[in-house]
């Protein structure tokens, strides 16, 4: 149950915003904070509410329009308060541009050759304008019925209903309306499109191994001369996985190699244990003759205990017992930076003590790390992520360093259930309280001065008034006598129920809606895409968000078919049988009918079912291949504007549109263009019709899911822009079945159709007095500088803030974020969501390194680059991403380490990882694909990293890969992650990798036939399936903890991932290799080895 909070109780706890969960209303104390005090403070206090608010426009600051409160409710009735939300604030000012030439988010791409639906040609008859009554819906039904009759000759007209369930024969008789006709045509001249075999299906990475040339192409470009390393290094690499197998496997205790460098070295994230500057990097410089060796802290050098998981003896440490001689001639990988030690490091470090809010820059655990959080004043980590907590005090510094200041915020992002979900506060009429001038909300960094009678604003200074309702007097130190009874004062996130003035047009909203609109071509019924889907609805719409203890949802929803004409379904409950109507005028699109259109689940449930029923059987015999998509879009956003509501589509799609419409598409796929300055159109869409299209849904507060089918290219690119910009997910099941995709896109729409969401969002951050939001990344749509307009925004969403100095900061008062979300609930109720985060300024770079995070600097490097290619050459955007972390690794080097030989390679402590992940990064397949991967996929992957937050891109880029074979059966821990190469593979052993899309198991071929047994149920390794989507159920303790551990790994990711068995040295192997991160990539990709070699030259030369 999708359980959201609710404001029915004031002052109460309240839970909400747990997507899974079903609440009791127990329990949900905060432990920071004494937990029953919120009660008596929240609600409006009566007495106030008819107090006379000075709320005049109060002081605004030269240039800035009136924000919505400062408006009084009663004088402005007629204005849409909502329209000037944000506009010309100046305090975000417009966005500099930086090194590599950014494209605003917002800025359509399009080379200008519209489609006006207007041009279009009409082949189908026009219909009336549509009639907004129920009485006249017969009319039009005839007419309708008509439209069909005059394309083809079949169908009856007369007959509205369609035959009961129980009399569902195929035939026209008892389907008057159903195949409208169109499809009872004669089928003699199936169109070209006739849907291809696709009964082998493939997978985006098949095996090719044909390098690209580019500069990663290690031996010539990385010039090592200097360190005596040969040009071949990273190539001689031993014969893969020998080593005996383990014995005595699976072993049943923890594994007996814990990491062991807890105390060795400074720690990330840890201020003030960390002694000082010079002494933290991580060192290497080559001894002579022989390549790198460990320096300084010999954390990663050999004499360094063994990585997790590879010093068991005669296990896998025997990988590297047989490396053949000339082993001092290339970079040991042992003694280069691990992901994996650092992960297990914070994980022993930090992963124990909850992690309070409540000091100033403090650095959070990692992401990988599972730790519990306290809200003392800071929003917590799953809400805001920095890529330093530590911000230098003037733009020089930030340009010497180069480290992007940046934050990576998830507004609505869900919270464990032993957190505290964030509080509503009602202010009653009066509203949120606010800065007079910045129009920042109350928050914990306000300074309430002369008594508690005003406050003076932590972002712009500016002095208010306390209004009389919300007066307390201050205790000795200053904090007001109420401090720990307002979520507002005391802590980093809460909840304001926004009153009518944060309303559309003055006016509180309607409960949002949900719309299905469902593709009935031929290839959507083959798959058995219709069935599933029609079949799983029935019970779905059981689930729709409901806000907090509400018995039922407000959520209406609709029903669209459509292939290159669109059925609309009346299901008023009043009905014995839903009416399809059918509008083949593509061209102008309207919905004919209001009523009967939007209903509540409950109430037409019997009519709902019988649709979902005949659905499937209507289009059954369907041979119809051409789709529309535009006119779907636009039916869905007019359907919403004529409920005055907001609302997500959910459209399920199969193919390219081709079909003549408005938006209508070509194959334009060009695969040559790949590596050449015109890659970036391939990202771009291919018409604007979809850029205007986007920009109407956001004001509806139109999200657009789409749920992609496609056999062959669909132009994801253009297709998925709507998605893109109105907050929508897309997901892709190439090449579906619903025998063998259909456990993925279930869980993927159920979780889809359930998950916290806000509507018709808008999101604006401020900053403090010399730093200011400039740039923004994700998933939306914006009009001006400052404002992110989402038509909804779910729990797994993020958006990527970058931050630009304006002024000097101060390093006693620090800098201030305050992230501010509007947005309607599932309910209809308005809402504010606020996130504060405080953060330290430093005038030394080395406190700046010290406070890094390094996932959260990829977080948003690749969501930097995945927007640049858009505009510039791809090459042009991996050479930026490399020359900006050579140069913050290169100011690190020339002003925070001690000195050193050139020779070395110094990396800061926290950012010890930046090499390794970005390289990740620049080999993944939007920056660098392979002969194989689609357009399409690059395509879709761009999008969804564009939402990602850390812990998404972090194992997305760098995926976990678990030795199973070393799991513990008695534990409910996974085993201990190994480095993602291949030389870490054991043929003894079984691994599953998952990078959060992608979920295999690779069984190595010496694996102890017992452990086969128990896991596959056969009796040797030649015997297991390859290609096994799921694990036999087996009631032993390997296979339930197995299964136990792909379950949890599912469950920790936002969308399904379906598993693939892969055996060694199958030829679906080079699958699986693809994410073997640190090795040598087929598409050409640098070895970790050798990036780092690469990223050390480039180091040195900005040094010389
Ligand atoms: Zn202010």
């Amino acid at each position: 149950m999708n359980q959201q909070g609710h404001m029915a109780s004031y002052g109460q706890p309240q839970p909400g915003y747990q997507a899974y969960q079903q609440f009791a209303y127990d329990n949900q104390h905060m432990t920071g904070v004494p937990p029953p005090q919120y009660g008596p403070y929240n609600g409006p206090v009566q007495g106030y509410q008819q107090t006379a608010v000075p709320q005049g426009p109060l002081r605004p600051p030269p240039g800035s329009a009136p924000p919505p409160t400062s408006i009084p409710p009663s004088t402005t009735a007629q204005q849409p308060v909502y329209n000037q939300y944000g506009q010309g604030d100046v305090h975000n000012g417009p966005a500099v541009p930086d090194q590599m030439q950014r494209l605003p988010v917002s800025q359509p791409y399009m080379p200008g050759n519209t489609i006006h639906s207007g041009s279009q040609p009409m082949p189908y008859q026009q219909y009336a304008p549509p009639l907004s009554h129920a009485q006249q819906l017969p009319n039009q039904m005839a007419r309708m019925q008509i439209s069909g009759v005059s394309t083809n000759s079949a169908s009856p007209s007369v007959s509205q209903g369609y035959g009961t369930p129980a009399s569902r024969p195929p035939a026209a008789t008892s389907l008057p309306l159903a195949g409208p006709a169109t499809y009872s045509t004669p089928l003699q001249n199936v169109p070209s499109s006739t849907p291809q075999d696709n009964s082998l299906p493939q997978h985006p990475f098949p095996g090719q191994t044909t390098p690209a040339s580019t500069f990663t192409s290690p031996p010539t470009s990385i010039g090592l001369t200097g360190m005596n390393l040969p040009p071949s290094l990273g190539m001689q690499r031993p014969p893969m996985m020998h080593g005996p197998p383990l014995p005595g496997q699976p072993p049943s205790g923890p594994y007996p190699n814990q990491p062991n460098h807890r105390s060795m070295g400074p720690q990330p994230g840890m201020p003030g244990v960390i002694p000082g500057g010079p002494t933290q990097g991580f060192q290497m410089h080559p001894a002579p003759g022989q390549g790198f060796v460990p320096q300084q802290n010999g954390s990663f050098g050999q004499m360094r205990a063994p990585q997790p998981n590879y010093a068991a003896p005669g296990a896998a440490a025997a990988s590297y017992s047989s490396q053949p001689q000339p082993q001092q001639k290339r970079l040991d990988p042992d003694s280069i930076p691990s992901p994996i030690q650092v992960i297990e490091d914070d994980k022993s470090n930090r992963g124990s003590e909850p992690f309070s809010t409540g000091v100033r820059g403090q650095v959070p655990p990692l992401v990988t790390t599972d730790f519990v959080v306290k809200d003392q004043g800071n929003a917590s980590p799953r809400y805001i992520r920095c890529a330093t907590y530590n911000l230098p005090c003037t733009s020089d510094m930030a340009k010497q360093c180069q480290v992007p200041l940046t934050a990576v915020i998830k507004p609505l992002g869900t919270l464990p259930a032993d957190e505290a979900h964030p509080f509503i506060v009602d202010h009653g009429e009066t509203g949120p309280i606010r800065c007079n001038r910045c129009k920042a909300y109350m928050c914990p960094y306000m300074q309430f001065i002369e008594g508690g009678r005003r406050f003076q604003c932590a972002f712009c200074s500016c002095v208010t008034e306390v209004l009389p309702h919300y007066f307390q007097h201050l205790d000795h130190t200053g904090k007001r006598m109420d401090y720990y009874d307002r979520p507002e004062l005391s802590l980093g996130s809460y909840e304001f129920l926004a009153t009518v003035d944060y309303c559309k047009n003055n006016k509180f909203p309607n409960p949002p809606a949900f719309i299905f609109m469902i593709d009935v071509s031929y290839n959507a019924l083959k798959s058995g895409l219709v069935h599933l889907l029609c079949e799983e609805l029935k019970s779905l719409l059981d689930f729709l968000p409901r806000e907090g203890n509400a018995e039922e949802s407000a959520i209406r929803v609709g029903f669209v078919t459509y292939n290159k004409v669109l059925h609309f379904y009346n299901v008023k409950s009043s009905l014995a049988q839903p009416q399809m109507m059918v509008v083949s005028d593509v061209a102008d699109m309207f919905v004919p009918l209001l009523d009967g259109f939007l209903v509540n689940v409950i109430e037409s449930r019997a009519v709902i079912n019988s649709l979902l029923e005949q659905i499937p059987e209507m289009f059954a015999d369907t041979r119809e291949t051409e789709t529309v998509f535009g006119p779907v879009i636009q039916a869905g956003l007019e359907a919403l504007k004529a409920a005055e509501c907001a609302g997500k589509l959910f459209i399920f799609h199969s193919t390219l549109p081709l079909a003549e419409a408005p938006g209508k598409l070509k194959n334009r796929d060009d695969k040559k263009l790949i590596n050449t300055d015109k890659e970036k159109v391939l990202f771009q869409p291919q018409t604007s019709f979809y850029n205007n299209l986007a920009k109407e849904c956001v004001a509806q507060g139109c999200c657009v899911d789409l749920f992609l089918f496609p056999n062959q290219y669909v132009d994801v690119a253009t297709l998925g822009l709507v998605t893109y910009q109105t907050g929508g997910s897309i997901y892709k099941y190439t090449y579906f079945q619903a025998q063998a995709d259909g456990e993925r896109f279930l869980n993927d729409l159920h979780r889809d159709v359930r998950k916290v969401i806000g509507f018709d969002a808008v999101m604006r951050v401020r900053t403090s007095t010399g730093i200011r939001a400039t740039d923004f990344f994700g998933s939306f749509y914006m009009s001006n500088t400052t404002d992110v307009e989402l038509a909804a925004l779910d729990c797994d969403k993020t958006i990527t803030v970058e931050f630009k100095h304006d002024d000097k900061l101060n390093e006693e008062s620090g800098a201030q974020i305050q992230c501010a979300l509007l947005y309607t609930s599932c309910s209809g109720q308005r809402r504010l969501r606020i996130h504060n985060l405080s953060l330290n300024c430093c005038t030394q770079l080395a406190d700046l390194y010290r406070n890094c995070e390094t996932d959260t600097l990829i977080n948003f490097f690749v969501k930097l680059a995945y927007r640049g290619i858009l505009s510039n050459p791809t090459k042009t955007v991996r050479e930026s991403l490399i020359n900006q972390s050579a140069q913050i690794l290169a100011c690190y080097r020339k002003n925070c380490a001690s000195p050193s030989s050139a020779g070395q390679l110094i990396l800061p402590e926290c950012m010890k990882l930046l090499p390794v992940y970005l390289n990740c990064v620049l080999k993944s397949d939007v920056l660098q694909p392979g002969a194989d991967v689609s357009t399409d996929d690059r395509a879709y992957i761009r999008q969804l990293v564009a939402s990602m937050d850390v812990s998404e891109t972090n194992v997305f880029f760098y995926p976990r890969l678990l030795p199973v074979h070393k799991m513990d059966i008695d534990s409910d821990d996974f085993p201990v992650a190994i480095r993602c190469s291949e030389e870490r593979l054991s043929k003894g052993g079984i691994y599953l990798l998952e990078n959060g899309l992608n979920l295999f198991i690779w069984v190595g071929m010496n694996t102890q036939h017992d452990l086969i047994q128990s896991i596959f149920n056969v009796q040797s390794f030649g015997q297991i399936d390859s290609g096994m989507a799921t694990l036999p159920q087996l009631d032993n303790p390997y296979s339930k903890k197995l299964r136990s551990m792909v379950d949890a790994i599912r469950a920790q990711r936002p969308r399904f991932m379906k598993l693939l068995l892969v055996k060694q040295e199958d030829k679906m192997e080079v699958l699986f290799k693809h994410f073997l991160m640190e090795d040598k990539s087929a598409n050409g990709g640098a070895s970790y080895v050798d990036f780092l070699c690469h990223m050390h030259k480039e180091i040195r030369q900005l040094l010389s």
